[in-house]
């Protein structure tokens, strides 16, 4: 398997350490052949409200450009794609198809982070703790997969980062969202960007073994994503490597390459 990482994260959503190159410079250095970046999308919202985890719109163009000259410069080297992080806001994603066909996007990840505006609903991984944020977490999943805008659902199992134990409504709501994922062909991502700190504060959020056992069931394919927030993530494969012995135990169909659009 090559090695790959197409979820990358930059300064740019004030809460990630490293600049654009130091990440390409780890990622060399780890291995990668592919380095795919998704910083977390902006949005031209309706309102005055400013998200505190996501660039301005008018970062957009710098954040491409900086990685288009990446791009050019370490060509032969590694392979960098060009990418965002987006969630699913119905009202907005006509302003954000505009700016992946302007930008030539090359792929765009699902991080269902909120149901339909950060404007108005609290983030999934901090506020799922009763059944109905699971039922919207679900509805948005699914909405959003089947909106054709997406290669690749990210950490599927998010709501587990506050949802206390994986029950029967979480076995269901997996089910569907894994039902999903294998009839539209969108890989689900092996999240392993907070294996660290579950390690060391004792947690257990995800991956979650539960849900990746009804993935495998439903004949998903998993892609492992490091959700690289620090350049030095890329240099530690401790948590990568143990991530192919799990999806391997799994039996679940595994990429290394996520499809890129065309123009
Ligand atoms: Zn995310
Ligand atoms: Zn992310």
């Amino acid at each position: 398997m090559m090695k790959s990482n197409y979820h990358t994260h930059t300064e740019r959503c004030l809460h990630a350490t490293g600049t654009d190159e130091e990440y390409v410079l780890s990622a060399i250095k780890g291995g990668y052949q592919v380095l795919g970046f998704s910083d977390h999308t902006p949005w031209k919202y309706h309102t005055d409200y400013v998200a505190d985890m996501r660039m301005l719109p008018d970062e957009l163009p710098g954040y491409v450009e900086s990685l288009r000259a990446l791009r050019d410069k370490y060509a032969g080297q590694i392979d960098i794609k060009i990418g965002l992080e987006c969630e699913y806001f119905p009202e907005y994603i006509h302003w954000l198809k505009e700016q992946i066909k302007e930008f030539r996007l090359d792929y765009i990840l699902f991080g269902n982070h909120f149901y339909h505006t950060d404007e108005k609903f609290p983030y999934f991984g901090h506020h799922t703790d009763n059944r109905d944020m699971l039922d919207l977490y679900e509805e948005s999943a699914i909405e959003g997969m089947e909106s054709g805008l997406f290669c690749c659902l990210a950490h599927p199992d998010l709501f587990m980062r506050s949802y206390p134990q994986f029950d029967r409504h979480c076995a269901l709501i997996s089910r569907h969202i894994c039902r999903t994922a294998a009839r539209l062909h969108i890989p689900l991502e092996y999240n392993i960007g907070y294996v660290a700190y579950n390690e060391a504060h004792g947690l257990s959020t995800y991956p979650t073994p539960e849900f990746w056992k009804i993935a495998a069931n439903e004949g998903c394919t998993a892609i492992i994503g490091l959700d690289a927030h620090d350049n030095r993530d890329l240099e530690d494969p401790t948590y990568y490597n143990r991530a192919v012995q799990e999806v391997k135990a799994l039996k679940i169909n595994v990429t290394d390459t996520l499809p890129m659009n065309r123009y």
